[in-house]
Order: structure tokens, then C-alpha cells, then sequence
């Protein structure tokens, strides 16, 4: 039997919930079958641990991390502490820790989910957006001198480099090569951006070569949106930089019905550390503690992670799980409209899961 160690990072807000609920659903998958089985390890380390220690996570956390299969994070935002040290002091430290230079965000209307998009049928929108995740905007180089006089400057520089950008294009390129309509589209700004966008879409069209059968197109991040909006169909894989990739993502997941239902994974591809799986919402502070937060992110992320530590059947068998319960507008939590908890969801999931292993065990 093959036993994956899953660490658990809960982080703050309603991830306090919702990791927890991933990990009943994981045990009532793991207990469908005697092939594998999980062993978790939870940290506490979010915004109460900065309370205690003053730091997101400790200092040699990567240690503790280091040998795990795959993390389990939740969210990482406190009302009491800045966005910027909630972010680079958990949830940024592990990704670039890790390397987890590729972002993964798959979107699809699930069934029973009422989408903004009225002209759009649910097959019309089935996309993965693969986010940069390592450089770009988000490479944390800047600084500020002068602060709080009239002559302050900040800088932000985002930084794009050859190694980074070929890196994320094949990654891409090989994902779009793997689903049915081999397409892929190439965000960019490489109209105001004459550099390092430049470089970005120089770069693109190098690595189309390696993969003559993926058809591909470019497009501004700007334009992108709309094209979102108004031809959804059009799209199937899309890669951009950290920056316009997590704005449209954003959009995506809206689009699609809710930020609740959506999952993400941050992957190192070369898989030299652990990917790190999450649902792609915050805290949520407005919700905390009332056992009113969508698991559907966390039980989809759950889904990614299986599928990345190559259990495709306990995967696709929880996908279906996932989508016989949106269908249901009885187990619909308040963002999707409803009024079904938290644990009603989840113990819906647990027992659909276990049930569909008894059909196949008396069909059997
Ligand atoms: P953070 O500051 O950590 O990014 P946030 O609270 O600003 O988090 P989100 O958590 O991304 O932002 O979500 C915005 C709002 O959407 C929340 O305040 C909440 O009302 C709703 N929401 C988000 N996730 C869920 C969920 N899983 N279930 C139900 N509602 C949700």
C-alpha cells in the first residue's frame, strides 16, 4: 500500500474550514480502496502564529515540508496584519521555496451552477489558465528610499528571464498538447511593454516550434478579458505572466460562478519539491467560523493533487463526485444561493464517495 504524506496548512480565515474538509474527503477516498493511503501532518502557521512569533511560518518551515508528497493550503490574509507580509511571509515562501514556478488554474461551469455569462452554455467555457508563478511582476525586487517625504520613490520591477520564460512556455505548451483541442493562447502587453514582453512572445514562438500540432494565437491581456466575456469559446489553454494571470484567473473563476468552487496548484513541474494545492479564494474573515464556506475549491484542488500524484481514477471518481453535488441545488452554500454548511457539503461528498464504492463492490 502506498502511503503519500500530505502536509496541511490551513493559513487563516475560512481555510481553517475548508482544509479540514479536504482531508475528510481524502480519507473517505483513501478508504474506498487498499492501494494508498494519506498520512497528514497540519502546521499552524498563518496569521495567529505571526501573533505568537512574530513570523508567518518559521524560519526553516521548508524543512518540514521538504519530504511531504504534496501540501494541502488553505488561505493565507489577516484583517490585523498587511496583505504584503501575510502573503510573502506563507503562501509566496513556500511557492518560491519550492520553485513552484507553474500555476495551474483549471475553469469549467459546473453543473447546477447558475454563471453570469447568459449566452454562454457550460461547454462553451472550459479553460486552464497556466500562470506564471516564480518572476514577472511578482519577483519582489523594488524598494523605497525616502519615505514619507515629497521625493519618495517605490519601484516595483518585474523581471523576465530567459530560463523563467522558456520554462513556463513548455510547460504550457505541453498542457495544451495534452487536452483534446491542442490550443493555446499567449497572453501578452508586448505593445507598451518593449522588453521583457517582447522577449516573452520571442520566446513563445520559439518554444511552438518544439510542439508543431498545438495550434496557438497571441493575445493582449487587455483584450483578453473581453475576448473572456465575449468568446469564451475561443479559449481553451491560456499562459501569462504572474500579474495578468492572477487578474484574469479572478475573472475566470467569476465567470465560471463563484470563487468558492475554484481550485489552483502550484506546481513544480520537475518535481524536485512538493506542489502545494489550494482553493484560489481568501480568508474570507466575512464568513469565518459560521460554517457557511464553499469546500467546493479545496475538494477540486483535492482532485489537481490526486491527479499530480498520479491517481487518476480516485481523481476523476472525486471530479464526479464534485459535479453530482453542484447539480444539486439542495447542497448549494450561500455564495451559489443556497443553504447548505460546510459539513453538509462535505459529509454529502464523503457519503457519495463511499456509495459509489459500494454500487461497484455489489455490481462487482
Ligand atoms: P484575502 O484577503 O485573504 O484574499 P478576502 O476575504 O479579501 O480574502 P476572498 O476570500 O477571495 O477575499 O473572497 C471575497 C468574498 O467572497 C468573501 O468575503 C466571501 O464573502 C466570498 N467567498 C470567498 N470564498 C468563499 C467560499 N469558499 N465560500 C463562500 N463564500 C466565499
Amino acid at each position: 500500500m502506498k502511503t503519500y504524506k500530505i502536509a496541511c496548512i490551513p493559513g487563516d480565515g475560512i481555510g481553517k474550514e475548508v482544509v479540514p474538509a479536504g482531508q475528510q474527503v481524502l480519507e473517505a477516498l483513501a478508504a474506498t480502496q487498499n492501494s494508498f493511503e494519506f498520512k497528514f501532518t497540519s502546521f499552524d502557521w498563518g496569521g495567529d502564529y505571526y501573533r505568537k512569533h512574530g513570523v508567518m511560518m518559521p524560519e526553516k518551515g521548508l524543512d518540514d515540508l521538504r519530504d511531504k508528497d504534496a501540501i494541502l493550503f488553505g488561505s493565507a490574509g489577516d484583517p490585523h496584519i498587511p496583505d504584503h507580509i501575510t502573503l510573502w511571509g506563507l503562501r509566496l515562501k513556500i511557492c518560491q521555496g519550492f520553485d513552484q514556478y507553474a500555476n495551474v488554474r483549471p475553469t469549467r461551469i459546473l453543473p447546477g451552477i447558475d454563471a453570469p455569462l447568459k449566452r454562454c452554455k457550460p461547454e462553451d467555457l472550459n479553460w486552464v489558465i497556466v500562470r506564471e508563478n516564480s518572476e514577472g511582476e511578482y519577483s519582489g525586487v523594488g524598494g523605497r528610499v525616502h519615505q514619507g517625504q515629497p521625493i519618495e520613490v517605490a519601484t516595483d520591477l518585474s523581471i523576465l528571464t530567459r530560463a523563467g520564460v522558456e520554462r513556463i512556455m513548455r510547460f504550457a505548451f505541453r498542457l495544451a498538447q495534452s487536452r483534446p483541442r491542442k490550443l493555446l493562447t499567449v497572453v501578452t502587453k508586448s505593445n507598451a511593454q518593449r522588453h521583457a514582453m517582447v522577449m516573452w512572445d520571442e520566446i513563445a514562438l520559439q518554444i511552438s516550434k518544439e510542439f508543431p500540432d498545438v495550434t496557438w494565437d497571441k493575445e493582449l491581456v487587455d483584450a483578453c478579458t473581453a475576448r473572456m466575456v465575449n468568446r469564451p469559446a475561443s479559449l481553451d489553454t491560456v499562459v501569462a505572466t504572474n500579474l495578468h494571470a492572477d487578474v484574469l484567473s479572478d475573472l475566470a473563476a467569476a465567470l465560471a460562478g463563484s470563487l468558492g468552487i475554484a481550485p489552483t496548484a502550484n506546481i513544480d513541474p520537475e518535481r524536485r519539491y512538493p506542489s502545494m494545492f489550494e482553493p484560489i479564494h481568501g480568508s474570507a474573515f466575512d464568513i469565518m467560523g459560521k460554517d457557511l464556506a464553499n469546500p467546493v475549491g479545496t475538494f477540486w484542488s483535492c482532485v489537481m493533487m490526486l491527479e499530480h500524484l498520479g491517481e487518476n481514477a480516485a481523481s476523476q471518481r472525486l471530479m464526479q463526485v464534485i459535479e453530482q453535488i453542484t447539480a444539486d441545488p439542495s447542497l448549494h452554500t450561500g455564495d451559489l444561493g443556497g443553504s447548505a454548511t460546510t459539513a453538509q457539503v462535505t459529509q454529502a461528498v464523503c457519503e457519495r464517495i463511499s456509495g459509489t464504492q459500494e454500487t461497484v463492490r455489489r455490481a462487482a
